[in-house]
């Protein structure tokens, strides 16, 4: 995934005329077979539009997306459906993205009709599979979303995605709008499947915990930048880039040692609209020197410890 730098902000926009969302700059990575990558960043920094843009919601106006080889929309411009199914988008509010009108038997039946899985007389078997991969009761197949709680209710989008045997699940914010109890067994939940399905997850999440929990890899993204990246036991437990360091530091720690050393981030984050020049952090790292006002710093390999845009990286860590 690539998204060349130094374009206008206005390079990502939503797949409805006129609407125009928050862009993500020089950002390439890559996502690999089997692993779960972290997004972390404050609000806003273009975490959900990077997750948008992989499921085709959003379209880059510049830069490319490929899978497997194959640039994404190129494949749906030749009417390619697979990725549709081998890619699935999960979101934070089950509520709202189950029919409320369907039995989760429908619903599960629904998402192997439209992709063809599996021949009519085999839909009911598969349902209860289905059930049983995310341990709910086979008694939920006869009852309506507002039945369940929203773990159970998460559980049921889950095994939805999951119908369609998809090789990648992007799950953007998945578990926050459940109680913190709750969030630890679907994220538990999660993690078990993806090692019995191999699956490759794409984590966004703000709860950094949650993201160091689950996370093999993770980006730190800035202003829609990706401003390190790397190990996720390094970076949480080092990170070396200004603005992880501060990020992570005013994360609620279970180390009570760690009390009281957060770093305070001055200023607030600027509009993505008008991103600084230079390094977009210089406004508020205080390290910055005029060279950061003045050169988008380049998002470099450190040895062993991933990659990191910052000019004065080696000077700082
Ligand atoms: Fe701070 Fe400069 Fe590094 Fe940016 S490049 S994070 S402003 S020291
Ligand atoms: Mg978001």
């Amino acid at each position: 995934l690539e998204f060349p730098l130094g374009r206008t902000l206005y390079d990502v926009v939503q797949r409805r005329p006129g609407r125009v969302v928050n862009a993500l700059n020089g950002v390439s990575l890559q996502l690999n077979k089997g692993e779960t990558l972290g997004v972390v960043g404050e609000s806003g920094c273009g975490k959900s539009t990077l997750a948008r843009c992989i499921v085709r919601l959003y379209e880059p106006q510049h830069g490319q997306i490929h899978y497997h080889g194959q640039d994404i929309f190129e494949a749906e411009a030749k009417k390619d459906r697979s990725y549709n199914r081998r890619v699935q988008m999960m979101f934070q509010d089950p509520y709202s993205s189950l029919n409320p009108r369907m039995t989760t038997g429908q619903i599960l039946s629904e998402a192997l009709r439209v992709h063809d899985m599996r021949p009519a007389n085999e839909i009911p078997a598969r349902v209860a599979e289905l059930l049983d991969l995310v341990r709910l009761p086979q008694d939920a197949a006869d009852k309506l979303p507002h039945e369940f709680s929203g773990g159970q209710r998460q559980r049921i989008a889950i095994a939805r995605s999951l119908a369609v045997e998809p090789e990648v699940l992007i799950a953007d914010e998945l578990v926050s709008a459940l109680d913190v109890s709750v969030q630890a067994q679907v994220v538990n939940l999660l993690l078990e499947l993806q090692e019995r399905l191999n699956l490759t997850i794409l984590f966004v999440a703000h709860d950094l915990r949650l993201v160091r929990h689950v996370s093999n890899r993770v980006a730190v993204i800035y202003l829609g930048r990706i401003v390190e990246i790397g190990d996720s036991e390094t970076l949480f437990s080092r990170p070396s880039h200004p603005y992880s360091q501060a990020l992570l530091s005013a994360a609620p720690s279970l180390d009570p040692d760690d009390k009281g050393k957060a770093i305070r981030l001055e200023g607030e984050l600027p509009s993505p609209l008008n991103v600084p020049s230079g390094c977009p952090f210089h406004v508020r790292c205080r390290h910055a020197t005029e060279l950061c006002k003045r050169e988008v710093p380049a998002l470099l390999p450190r040895d062993g410890r991933g990659e990191v845009a910052c000019h004065h990286v080696e000077e700082l860590n």
